[in-house]
């Protein structure tokens, strides 16, 4: 099998498994019990949380775990919204995932105002709109580091200063970004930032949240004192190891990306707009995470293209997982290239650490050959 899908989900690294290992065998108390066998797992959930923590450049009191970035995303722009009752505009954007999009979609039906800022052809923001947006009555703004469908960066430090300036709360979710580029949120004014462990080879159903020193924060699941009285509900004390030592690992990666990912990716890249007619990348072309690459495929159908790859067992999505089985058209490549009907005939590869360049070589082939067939029996 060949997987370019990372942006979907990671594979669990051996290391994390064998981190995780003692807790989900003979390792099974509850952290919150008074005994012995069930506190002294308590601290395994402290060094992950260090972990985590270092992996962003947080304190570790600044750091919440969460089922998943899904839940993180929801929990900040929850917590900004009760912190300012009578502001009751969002501002978000067009191209956000489906978690904060329709969250947000939600909240408009309680009478809150969003304002869904578009995005150019490259799918980059325009600080203006941002500027020119943001009103007394604004709670929070809430946008994307790193988008999951074409790998676009938006330019967070910029975001965050035009936040700080006008007393806005900011959102990051930094889901895609986490272990792919460098993160220090001493340098970044971000208020909240959602992080989940399945995109950086930790299991799935594990995310974390950042939330900065004396930001308000009031929880979304209301419970047991766990996470000191932030999130409700038992720990998960193996998928907490796995996120700890995943994210200790994932300090290491960003280099990885830059040197060995990269190329790759453009190779696969350069390989397909040069030899197959009528392709073009979606997305900026340097602005951009080193892993992914979106790419239109005019006149072909998508679907058609990746059930044909994956009979070669060749792993590749026509945009989000968690809309993949929608018939929806990406609404991302819709924001981007509003006209035609391009969001129906896209292809996201998104490459990973263990990527190799005859993967690469192999995918380009089998694209090219069933990019044609698929085009002759349109004929
Ligand atoms: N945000 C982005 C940008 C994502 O790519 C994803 C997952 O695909 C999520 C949020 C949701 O993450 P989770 O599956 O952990 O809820």
């Amino acid at each position: 099998m060949v997987y370019l899908d990372h942006n979907a989900t990671t594979p669990v690294l051996p290391e994390v498994l064998e981190a995780m290992m003692p807790y989900l065998t003979t390792e099974w108390g509850n952290p919150s019990s008074a005994y012995k066998f069930g506190a002294k797992v308590k601290s395994v959930i402290e060094t992950a949380r260090a972990q985590v923590a270092e992996l962003i450049g947080a304190q570790p009191r600044e750091v919440i775990f969460t089922s998943c970035a899904t839940e993180s995303n929801n929990a900040s722009i929850h917590a900004a919204l009760k912190a300012n009752p009578n502001k009751r505009h969002i501002v978000t954007s067009a191209v956000e995932h489906s978690s904060v999009l329709n969250y947000c979609m939600a909240l408009e039906k309680e009478g809150y105002r969003v304002t869904y800022l578009p995005v150019d052809r490259d799918g980059l923001l325009k600080l203006a709109d941002l500027e020119n947006t943001i009103t007394e009555e604004t709670s929070v703004v809430s946008l994307m580091w790193a988008n999951n469908e074409t790998g676009v960066l938006f330019p967070v430090k910029e975001i965050a200063e035009i936040c700080r300036s006008r007393g806005v709360l900011y959102h990051c979710d930094a889901v895609q970004a986490a272990g792919r580029i460098e993160m220090d949120v001493r340098k970044l004014p971000v208020d909240y930032l959602s992080l989940t462990g399945h995109k950086f080879h930790a299991p799935k159903g594990i995310g974390a949240l950042y939330v900065r020193r004396k930001t308000p924060f009031s929880p979304l699941i209301q419970g047991g004192h766990q996470e000191r009285n932030l999130r409700g509900g038992t720990e998960s004390v193996p998928l907490i190891v796995g996120i700890g030592k995943a994210a200790e690992l994932a300090r290491r990666h960003p280099p990885t990306y830059k040197k060995k990912v990269r190329p790759m990716r453009d190779k696969l890249e350069e390989g397909i707009l040069s030899s197959i007619p009528n392709t073009e990348l979606n997305g900026h072309k340097t602005q951009r995470l080193a892993n992914t690459t979106n790419i239109t495929f005019h006149g072909i159908e998508s679907e058609a293209l990746l059930i044909l790859l994956d009979k070669e067992d060749i792993c590749a999505s026509s945009g989000s997982a968690c809309l993949a089985d929608s018939d929806e058209p990406s609404h991302v490549i819709k924001a981007m290239k509003p006209e035609g009907s391009q969001s129906r005939s896209i292809i996201r590869f998104s490459l990973g650490l263990e990527t190799t360049g005859a993967e690469v070589a192999n995918v380009c082939d089998s694209a090219r050959r069933l990019a044609e067939t698929l085009r002759a029996t349109l004929v």
